[in-house]
């Protein structure tokens, strides 16, 4: 198979993303403060959209001691790019990814009998003990040892002779629920499992729990090291606990420009269904952006854009390559900047804005942003 070619080489498409990477410092250098632990920067899935390279660097320069990823193929580009941090693999890969992963030092997360065993073989045959984080499930109920099989699995680590548990971890399932009991009723739980590993003698150099929101709201789930991801990226956990709250900026503007604009009388349709005509007579502005770059269909009458630094309503029904915009009698002159998300002027749009109108999360709007979209980095 071929690669395919890159839009972002052309530099001819006027739609792009800006990632700012003095902001993913700051959001770094905010969280240490904030938590006082190590940080693991969490840049799977492309870095949440800004490009895993680029912000598994910044992230370094900002502090950050650690790097986490969800797939071996993420921290290959992460290796391959010449990062030599500490990489941690979230989740166990396929036993048959085993030997790449080692090959490139990324260290495993494990949790299932037969994946512990072969990576305990492979630590033998090679006279190097491999260095795993162990993750217990404390009721995140997605992946790891669940807490009834967890003395079984920390005696098979015991007697490994290939094995060396350098960190002990669990996921937080409501840490962005600062009113629910949850997160207490976890780290209990959780403490209970490290009290069972030490009875065995394995006390490991990190202990982890924390995504963002665990980071921010609670002291008591920060221990040794901490791994945000969201809030490196400035962005909020849930729409209740917002990113600006805690010091973090956002660090992406999705921008494009004016690419047509037209005159329409009172009443005019606009786009696939006619799900929005003009109120009055006036200018609409088309936009080169739509759902294939990463815009949800379900913004369709329901999100703003910032031109000549004002707001102005994104209308009719969002198609796969362009939007359309309500400029009222502002005359829209092609090539103008449209800022989608982030600033123009004073004014911003946020993320957060976008996750409330199509009733999803942060987390979904970044990593939906398509490979269409070239990046560009600054800072
Ligand atoms: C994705 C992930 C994180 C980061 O979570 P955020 O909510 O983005 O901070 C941390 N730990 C694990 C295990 C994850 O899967």
């Amino acid at each position: 198979m071929t690669r395919m070619a890159t839009p972002a080489r052309t530099g001819l498409r006027p739609t792009r993303l800006e990632i700012d990477l003095g902001a993913i410092r700051h959001n770094v250098r905010q969280l240490a403060a904030t938590t006082g632990v190590e940080i693991c920067a969490v840049v799977k899935a492309d870095g949440y959209g800004h490009g895993s390279v680029e912000v598994a660097r910044a992230a370094v320069e900002g502090g950050a001691s650690w790097l986490a990823v969800a797939l071996v193929e993420e921290g290959l580009v992460l290796r391959d790019a010449g990062i030599d941090v500490p990489i941690l693999v979230l989740s166990e890969p396929p036993v048959a990814a085993i030997p790449q992963m080692l090959a490139a030092e990324l260290t495993p997360t494990a949790y299932r009998e037969p994946f512990l065993a072969v990576l305990d073989a492979a630590g033998h045959g090679r006279g190097r003990a491999v260095a795993i984080h162990l993750k217990v499930d404390s009721g995140m109920g997605r992946v790891g040892v669940p807490i009834d099989e967890w003395p079984a699995r920390v005696k098979q680590v015991a007697v490994s002779r290939g094995l060396e548990v350098q960190g002990i971890f669990t996921h937080l399932a409501r840490a962005d629920e600062p009113g629910v009991q949850t997160t207490e009723q976890q780290l209990a739980s959780f403490d209970r499992a490290l009290s069972v590993a030490s009875k065995l003698g394995i006390d490991p150099e990190l202990v982890h729990t924390a995504n963002s929101a665990g980071s921010l709201l609670f002291p008591a789930a920060r221990r040794d090291m901490v791994r945000p991801g969201i809030g490196l990226y400035g962005l909020s956990p849930a729409l209740d606990v917002p990113a600006a709250d805690h010091g973090l900026v956002p660090a992406l503007r999705l921008v494009s420009e004016v690419a047509f604009a037209k005159r329409v009388a009172a009443g005019t349709p606009v786009s696939y269904g006619h799900r929005w005509r003009a109120p009055e007579d006036g200018w609409v502005a088309t936009v080169p952006i739509g759902y294939a770059d990463g815009v949800p269909r379900a913004l369709t009458n329901r999100a703003q854009v910032l031109l000549k630094g004002r707001r102005r309503p994104m209308v009719g029904t969002v198609t796969m390559d362009q939007v359309m915009v309500w400029c009222d009698d502002a005359e829209p002159v092609v090539g103008e900047e449209v800022v989608l998300l982030g600033e123009q002027g004073e004014e911003c749009v946020l993320v957060e804005e976008w996750a409330a109108a199509a009733d999803t999360i942060t987390y979904e709007i970044a990593t939906q942003l398509t490979a269409r979209l070239p990046r560009y980095h600054r800072g």
